[in-house]
């Protein structure tokens, strides 16, 4: 048993940043989209010069609608639906990058003191992974929604390839657990501060490859040529379809167009399985371009941001969605990054410690884990004890049900007294977005300052960015739920008592990160 140091006690007040990982949603979760359409006695149009590749494959020359010219965007998804083979062949590539990234230096020593990101493959990877991948996937889901899931992701690329040469059963009910998203998010969160996820490559192997190997046994055994982990079971899926909601592009379906038609149309090989014909949302497309131009009804269009969010009704957004979003992104994650920085951490873990010391309790001041359980690395100095475990745990899952559990009752009470027929608290819930995707970037971005300094670099400037990110996301937040309140047809007092109470969620939030940047 190694006895406890005061050093080892203080530790976790030390600058360590750490996050979270993954999630996903499933609202709008349809069959799959295996769609035949009645065959007509017509024949498609001749193919025009700049017109969307055509799914259809019976000519009707008879009842043909007019052809419509195709912008730049939709014109893109057509070149994304064309090139499917360029597709395939960046994601292996980026298969490749994954395996040097993630598996290779788990199998490499520690690395020693004075050697950088240039210098040492480890750190490389640390670095490339998690201060510039990540960080910039979560980017990207404001900018494009989820052309990562659908273009580079290594995974989704996997768990497809899987189902393809797999057993193709059909999905199970549990499978279709809407809570799945959730507690993927909240397991891998948490499982990866305790055995520090963003510090050591075994450590990241563990997490990311075992959560590859996961969804390629899902691939093998369910599903056929669809990626059945992506659509239920990915810990990050949730998450990405919720910041995917304003996103400025999506494929959008034109539903008269599509009825008007003409003949039989080919099968659209949508692996999340997604009803594309009534496809509203963007949270579970992965923007793959698959079906664009489909029936001369998809194609890839601008939007408005907000627009999504907007036209939400009641009940038009999952419970699971709404947990992720108020008690997994803004909870869960926000504890994560927030206990190596926190005072509250240092002081409720030293006095359990002192506790434990006054009561001869030595039992939770060991720190004899395995790596695998919690961080153990003792040539780097770095162990935690079963109470450090402990604490991070509490930390976390308390700050998660504090913060969440004001902004869940604060939601439940504005859609109580004013929602109407207009909003529930699930709905006012998404206004928060924002906030939430510019909390995981911004807190994903604390590993790639600290890796930078640890280079002797920081970048100019950084306070004064973090402090736009966050405030211009803080804004468009409490414009967001504040116009969903506004709409509804509630008395002018009952609107403004919810705005007041919509505040609560923002200021819980808007407050962490002041104290995590500003007061601490
Ligand atoms: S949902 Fe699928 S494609 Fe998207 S991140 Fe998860 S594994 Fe990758
Ligand atoms: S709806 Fe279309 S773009 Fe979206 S995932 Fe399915 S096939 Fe791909």
């Amino acid at each position: 048993m190694n006895a406890p140091t005061s050093e080892s006690l203080l530790r976790h007040g030390a600058e360590r940043v750490r996050e979270p990982e993954r999630v996903r949603e499933p609202e709008r979760v349809r069959e799959p989209e295996r769609v035949r359409e009645p065959q007509q006695p017509n024949h498609a149009p001749p193919r025009q010069p700049g017109r969307a590749p055509q799914s259809s494959v019976t000519p009707n020359p008879g009842h043909a609608p007019p052809v419509r010219p195709r912008r730049a965007l939709a014109r893109l998804g057509d070149a994304m639906q064309r090139h499917r083979r360029t597709i395939m062949a960046i994601q292996w590539f980026i298969v490749g990058s994954y395996l040097l990234l993630v598996a290779i230096p788990a199998f490499l020593p520690l690395p020693e003191s004075g050697q950088s990101i240039v210098s040492n493959l480890v750190l490389f990877a640390q670095f490339a992974f998690w201060g510039i991948w990540w960080p910039f996937v979560i980017a990207s889901m404001f900018l494009v929604g989820r052309a990562w899931c659908g273009v580079f992701c290594p995974e989704g690329a996997l768990t497809e390839f899987a189902s393809r040469h797999g057993l193709g059963r059909g999905i199970p009910r549990w499978i279709r657990w809407s809570g799945w998203p959730f507690v993927a998010f909240a397991c891998t969160t948490i499982y990866g501060q305790l055995i520090s996820v963003y510090e050591y490559s075994r450590a990241a192997l563990l997490i990311l490859g075992g959560s590859t190997v996961l969804a390629i046994a899902v691939g093998l055994v369910y599903g056929r040529n669809s990626r059945v982990w992506c659509r239920y079971l990915c810990p990050v899926s949730g998450v990405f379809g919720l910041l995917s909601k304003v996103a400025p592009v999506h494929f959008a379906v034109d539903q008269q167009q599509w009825a008007q038609h003409p003949g039989r149309a080919a099968r659209i090989d949508c692996a999340p399985l997604i009803d594309v014909r009534h496809m509203t949302s963007t949270s579970d497309c992965h923007s793959c371009g698959r079906c664009s131009g489909h029936r001369d009804a998809v194609a890839l269009e601008a939007r408005r941001p907000n627009a999504e969010i907007l036209s939400a009704g009641p009940r038009q957004i999952g419970t699971g969605s709404a947990f992720l979003l108020v008690f997994g992104m803004l909870g869960l994650a926000t504890g994560a990054f927030q206990w190596t920085l926190s005072p509250w951490f240092v002081v409720m873990r030293q006095g359990a410690a002192k506790w434990l010391i006054e009561h001869d309790s030595f039992v939770l001041l060991r720190d004899d884990a395995p790596w695998w359980l919690l961080t153990h690395y003792p040539s780097a100095s770095d162990v935690f004890t079963w109470l450090d475990g402990i604490a991070i745990v509490t930390y976390i899952v308390g700050y998660a049900a504090i913060a969440g559990g004001l902004a869940w009752l604060a939601l439940r009470a504005a859609a109580r007294v004013a929602g109407a027929s207009r909003f529930d608290w699930k709905t006012l819930a998404l206004g928060l977005v924002p906030m939430a995707g510019a909390g995981l970037f911004v807190g994903l971005t604390m590993i790639t300052i600290t890796q930078l300094r640890a280079e002797g670099w920081v970048p100019p400037g950084v306070p004064i960015v973090r402090a736009v990110l966050l405030g211009g996301a803080i804004a468009w937040s409490l414009w967001l739920g504040l116009r969903i309140v506004a709409d509804s047809p509630a008395a002018i007092v009952r609107r403004a008592v919810a705005a007041v109470l919509y505040l609560v969620p923002v200021s819980v939030f808007a407050s962490t990160w002041y104290l995590m940047y500003v007061a601490w």
